[in-house]
């Protein structure tokens, strides 16, 4: 009868986890989903690649090239504090499955370091 009961009971709640793949909790705000990196006001200066400690960044300044290497990312911020240019930010969105190893952005324009006048 116990055993019976138990049955009963457990028909009638709610399920006690999430359905999924169907259904997916929003990830906290907090949460580091993935590295965004925004060209537009990218100098190719390097500082994120010296800065990051897994060497996951590689920043080649003759082919105005960006990359990055997702699989060696730590998530550590320190590309994102060290950017002069706040190119670089962590989105709470989770990085896709199956995700390619390598990201490799061209880098639009560069900024050159303007002459000082002559005196
Ligand atoms: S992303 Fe920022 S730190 Fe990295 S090369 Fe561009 S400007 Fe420099
Ligand atoms: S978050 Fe850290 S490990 Fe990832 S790319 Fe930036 S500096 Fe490198």
């Amino acid at each position: 009868m116990g055993m019976l009961n138990l049955v009963l009971t457990n028909i009638s709640r709610k399920p006690a986890t999430r359905l999924y793949p169907f259904e997916i909790r929003a990830p906290y705000a907090e949460f580091k989903g993935k590295i965004v990196f925004n060209p537009e006001n990218c100098i190719l200066c390097g500082i994120c690649q010296k800065k990051c400690p897994p060497d996951a960044i590689k920043v080649t300044k003759d082919e105005k090239k960006w990359e990055l290497n997702v699989f060696r990312c730590i998530m550590c911020t320190e590309c994102v504090t060290s950017c002069p240019k706040d190119c670089i930010i962590i989105s709470n969105e989770r990085a896709k499955t199956g995700a390619k190893e390598y990201i490799k952005i061209l880098v639009p324009k560069v900024d050159t370091p303007k002459a000082a006048p002559p005196k």
